[in-house]
């Protein structure tokens, strides 16, 4: 059992499906200010099951908040050339304001070279890594949604970043990365940190904010908590439940560490939600600019 010390009361939820519900509003009410049609185009290449439902809820998702959805198709069999070709094609077509492209990719096909293709301009799922270096640089640029959502619920408990620690235990380029410099942009003092950093339960000890993002089920516990701490959760893990049904956790062992911290995200309910509404946002943010 841990002996960390622990707060009276359980610590606050931050709702991520309560925010991005705000989200979404106000991105409807942009829209029908700005008068224009907001679209987003998707590319999906092949036939895997899974991609072509999340493209399906996704042009649901989009439907209610008002974004028209295209989705653009490449047979199974398509090559790194003709994938290549079809972004390309794309981003030079002026209808086509904000981009996505679907994973997984065939096998063989370097899925980083063609999110690389993708117009900054267009890219809102800030997967081109010119986005991340114009964040890094302060200026214009679609960030990853999964890091803006992590700093849009930090700042929703109200918490001044500058001049605070904070620790992202996990380092993924998706992921970990984009959100320590987003971080770092609010001149926070920040540790980006992984799978070889030593002593992080001591470290994220010392930490005002800590985002876990590693994708190991539970890991961070009570004893890792200062309390009053905000706690992001960004993990989404399937692991057998009591009842050997299969359920999702996070990265932190949230029962335990609520005791201890001031914010906590739940998973699921937290920065899953979010993400989502973040896409819309950036979507919205590239149709309009
Ligand atoms: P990844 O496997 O690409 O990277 C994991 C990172 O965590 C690496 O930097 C690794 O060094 C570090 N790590 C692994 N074990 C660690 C340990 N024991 N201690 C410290 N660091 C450790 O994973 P990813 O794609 O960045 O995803 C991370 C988690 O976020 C996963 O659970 C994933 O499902 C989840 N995720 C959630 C969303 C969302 O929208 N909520 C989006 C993407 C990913």
């Amino acid at each position: 059992m841990s002996n960390a010390p622990t707060n009276a009361s359980a610590a606050n939820i931050i709702d991520g499906k309560a925010l991005s519900e705000t989200v979404r509003n106000s991105l409807r009410s942009r829209i029908a200010v700005a008068g224009r049609p907001v679209r987003l185009d998707a590319l999906l290449v092949g036939d895997d099951r899974a991609a072509g439902i999340y493209a399906m809820n996704q042009a649901s998702t989009c439907a209610e908040v008002g974004i028209e959805y295209v989705l653009h198709r490449l047979p199974a069999g398509a090559s790194a050339d003709d994938i290549a070709g079809r972004v390309l094609l794309l981003n030079v077509d002026d209808a086509v304001r904000a981009l996505m492209v679907h994973l997984p990719l065939p096998d063989g096909v370097d899925t980083e070279r063609i999110q690389s293709l993708i117009s900054p301009d267009k890219d809102v799922e800030g997967v081109n890594p010119a986005n991340i270096g114009n964040v890094v640089y302060g200026r214009r640029s679609l960030v990853p949604c999964t890091a803006l959502a992590t700093l849009e619920m930090i700042e929703s408990t109200g918490i001044q970043l500058r001049g605070k620690r904070c620790v992202v235990v996990g380092a993924s380029n998706i992921v970990g990365k984009p959100i320590a410099v987003l971080l770092m942009r609010t001149e926070a003092t920040v540790h980006s940190t992984n799978k070889f950093t030593p002593e992080l339960p001591a470290l994220c000890r010392t930490c005002d904010v800590v985002i876990a993002a590693c994708g190991v089920p539970q890991l961070l516990k009570a004893d890792w908590i200062k309390p009053g701490a905000v706690v992001i959760d960004v993990g989404i893990n399937r692991i057998d439940g009591p009842d050997g049904k299969k359920i999702t956790v996070g990265d932190v062992d949230f029962a335990a560490v609520r005791g201890v911290a001031g914010w906590i995200s739940p998973v699921p309910g937290g920065v899953g939600p979010m993400t989502v509404a973040m896409l819309l946002r950036n979507v919205v943010d590239a149709a309009l600019r």
